[in-house]
């Protein structure tokens, strides 16, 4: 079946008990046994619900993986996958990955020992000079956030199975809709389903994939044993989401190229990063291995404290952390999301500007900008 047939289909059936054609909520804690260790499958929310498990066939569907697992949040996600893990051992990441990571990472992780270090982008074509025996993970978020740089996935992917590390792809701001990382050769794709998946900026959650069986069975055994569960209603909502997911990001994508288009000819924008862009460094890559080019747009004002007034001048791009939703929201990451990198070796640029754009009206968003960017004079 097809990618937009499976997303409102696979795992789920209609309710054998009722009919429903939408998978119910199956808001509860427990469930009734026959006799001792006598059940239907389930016996306690936290090890498995029924909601949960046709979150997890949807998605693992769309990633073309055989194993799904949900978890309560991206970071809940991250967390869980670093366990795999023990304290001496490595990590490579891509430098500008989500500020959370690197919070988490920096902060909870290499304090007990944990060993990482961060590859800039432009450095992905010679991973291998950055590996060693004791690399267990290569983490990678393609396109980044907020630096919007792509790498090779399937090189990145041969350069960290040489040393026997595993690959890890951060698939948040792609989606499976546009790259499905495993067929590329990744070993886990990992989500933020608070974002595209769910699509409607009203539920926080996290997802990963696999192909390996031995990752699967300890990633299941690590959901249920520490516990970063998503629960019935905000599993639900992200199976809803995913029903529109297709047809939401050909939208993203037409308007984020639209605007990136228009941003890239006005005198006071510095300079825009948008993978769709001929003129970004990453643009051939992008276009192999992307089905498009996503709809984050991140551009650079002419100063931190022009960035700082544009983004309240804005009125349909609202000034909010997060991306992913229907609604158009904008930022300054090293203010906001990013905040936590700012003694990182590679924190966002002050003057960086990154837009979520939504689904509106792209004529009503480029106005929007355009009162915003006063004067935004054309490019000869
Ligand atoms: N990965 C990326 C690329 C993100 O942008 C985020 C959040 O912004 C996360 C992971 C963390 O996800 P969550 O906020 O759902 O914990």
């Amino acid at each position: 079946m097809d990618f937009e047939t499976r997303a409102i289909h696979e795992g789920q059936e209609p309710d054998p008990a009722t009919g429903s054609i939408i998978t119910p909520i199956y808001q509860t804690s427990t469930y009734v046994q026959d006799a001792v260790g006598e059940h239907k499958g389930y016996d306690y929310s936290r090890v498995a619900n029924p909601t949960r498990t046709a979150l997890q066939r949807a998605l693992a569907s769309l990633e073309n993986a055989e194993h799904g697992v949900a978890f309560s949040s991206g970071l809940g996600a991250t967390t869980t996958i670093m366990h795999l893990i023990d304290p001496g051992q490595r990590v490579v990441l891509i430098a500008d990955v989500y500020g959370g990571v690197y919070r988490m990472t920096s902060q909870v992780y290499e304090p007990k020992g944990y060993i990482f270090d961060y590859v800039p982008a432009d450095q992905f074509p010679r991973l291998r000079e950055h590996l060693d025996d004791n690399t267990r993970i290569v983490w990678i978020e393609s396109p980044s956030n907020p630096m919007l740089n792509v790498v090779d996935i399937r090189a990145a992917a041969e350069a960290a199975h040489e040393v026997g590390a595993i690959v890890v792809v951060d698939n948040t701001f792609a989606t499976p809709y546009l790259q499905q990382p495993l067929d590329l050769g990744a070993d886990i794709v990992v989500h933020s389903t608070t974002k595209y998946l769910g699509g409607h900026s009203d539920t926080v959650g996290g997802f990963a994939a696999t192909n390996d069986p031995t990752i699967a069975e300890r990633l299941y055994f690590l959901q249920k044993s520490l516990g970063a569960v998503p629960g019935p209603f905000d599993s639900w909502l992200v199976l809803r989401g995913i029903k529109t997911l297709a047809v939401r990001m050909r939208k993203h994508c037409e308007n984020a190229m639209a605007i990136a288009l228009w941003l890239e000819r006005r005198l006071n924008v510095d300079r825009v990063l948008y993978p769709g862009l001929p003129t970004h460094p990453n643009h051939t890559i992008a276009a192999r291995q992307m089905r498009d080019f996503g709809g984050m747009v991140s551009f650079l004002a002419s100063s931190p404290e022009e960035a700082e007034a544009l983004v309240t001048r804005t009125k349909l791009f609202q000034l909010a952390e997060s991306l992913g939703g229907v609604e158009s929201l904008i930022e300054v990451p090293a203010r906001m999301t990013h905040a936590s990198t700012a003694t990182a070796p590679f924190a966002a640029p002050p003057n960086l500007i990154r837009l979520s754009v939504g689904i509106e009206s792209v004529e009503d968003l480029i106005l929007d900008l355009e009162h915003a960017l006063r004067p935004a004079r054309v490019r000869a």
